[in-house]
């Protein structure tokens, strides 16, 4: 098996206890060489200055390639703009364009007066400035909002074809669900990378629930497993191995490159790493 490709996705910390958190989890994860970490934007836009001062923070100390998330929620097309412009004045010219969710308990998205009416127009406005490289967000499990499955994928294209390199796509259970995606995908014409987004599960109550809200099937066996584990305070285990198990069946399917949702939490996604024969790369100075 060939060791895959990595990136990590981040939270921006809200206090100095989650910022020292954020910086544990990046000297635990930096050594595996990721391909990009990537800073979320809180929902409804409420971490806009938090995201702007880690991905700054994170680009001028820690070495690796950042990218911001970005999203059209509660501001206007001059506002997102400017956010994405003091990224890249930052030296962070990676984004990842969202539309985006409301802030929690407000229903259904809805345009700012002024704002970007969707994700196609927030990605055509990114690529004509030229500046930056866009990946955006792709839903092997359908998007709760999609009028079906199909045009879940005419919608990524439209995406894609706006100008985006990448798409990185929402968390799923198993490795069938992602490739029956990814044919769909090339059915439909679209030739960019498709990442698959892991969740390496530390909590299976948060998880589920999570799953929940963003339309991810939560297969009978994934309960069953994660209920008995929890009787037997075997979750940890269990996590580790079924997130392997999930990453293997997808390099062995031809998946070169895996997109991890850390939570800020490096320990279970290295070990996962590791088992996938991501190892820390060491200079040989270091070594002598
Ligand atoms: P879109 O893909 O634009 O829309 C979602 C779905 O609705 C589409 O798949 C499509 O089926 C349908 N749709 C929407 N508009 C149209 C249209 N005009 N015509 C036809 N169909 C349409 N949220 C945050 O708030 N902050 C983050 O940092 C964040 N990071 C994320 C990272 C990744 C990798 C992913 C997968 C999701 C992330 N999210 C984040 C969640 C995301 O904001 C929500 O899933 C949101 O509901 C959809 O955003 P989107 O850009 O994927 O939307």
């Amino acid at each position: 098996m060939t060791a895959p490709q990595i990136s990590f996705e981040f939270f921006p910390p809200k206090n100095l206890e989650a910022s020292f958190r954020l910086w544990d989890t990046v000297q635990v994860l930096a050594p595996l060489a990721p391909r990009f970490v990537s800073v979320t934007y809180g929902a409804g836009g409420t971490t806009r200055e938090l995201t702007r001062d880690a991905v700054a923070t994170l680009h001028k100390s820690s070495g690796l390639n950042v990218a911001a998330h970005l999203t059209c929620v509660q501001a206007s097309r001059e506002e997102t703009l400017a956010i994405a412009d003091s990224f890249a004045l930052a030296g962070v010219t990676d984004i990842v364009a969202l539309r985006g969710d409301p802030p929690q308990g407000a229903g259904r998205f809805t345009p700012h007066p002024g704002g970007f009416a969707n994700s196609v127009e927030l990605i055509q406005a990114l690529a004509e400035t030229g500046k930056f490289a866009i990946r955006v967000g792709a839903y092997p499990d359908i998007h709760p909002e999609a009028a079906s499955a199909q045009a879940d994928i005419d919608w990524l294209k439209a995406k894609l074809d706006a100008g985006a390199d990448e798409a990185l796509t929402q968390f799923f259970f198993e490795a069938d669900t992602f490739f029956r995606f990814r044919d769909a995908c090339a059915k439909a014409g679209i030739d960019k990378q498709i990442t698959p987004g892991i969740l390496p599960i530390e909590n299976w109550k948060g998880a589920r629930n999570f799953a929940r809200r963003c339309g991810t099937h939560i297969p009978a066996w994934v309960e069953d497993a994660f209920d008995k584990a929890t009787r037997d305070g075997r979750e940890d285990l269990l996590a580790t191995a079924i997130c392997t198990e999930l990453c293997s069946e997808l390099i062995e399917g031809g998946v070169d490159k895996l997109h991890f949702y850390t939570l800020n939490r490096p320990e279970l996604t290295r070990d996962v790493c590791h088992a996938l024969g991501v190892t820390p790369k060491v200079a040989l100075q270091n070594v002598a």
